[in-house]
């Protein structure tokens, strides 16, 4: 799932499956969209 994040003043879409960060949120959807998420860079 792709989720907004605020860095540095400015708004930031993560997909929560790796943790990338996209500066839109059309990119982070459609990466989300081919992400497996099967490395995730942090666990919570
Ligand atoms: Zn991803």
């Amino acid at each position: 799932m792709v989720v907004q994040t605020e860095r540095d003043d400015s708004t930031w879409w993560e997909c929560e499956d790796c943790g990338l960060l996209f500066d839109e949120k059309t990119d982070a959807s459609d990466h989300e969209t081919h992400c497996d998420g099967s490395e995730p860079s942090y666990i919570q």
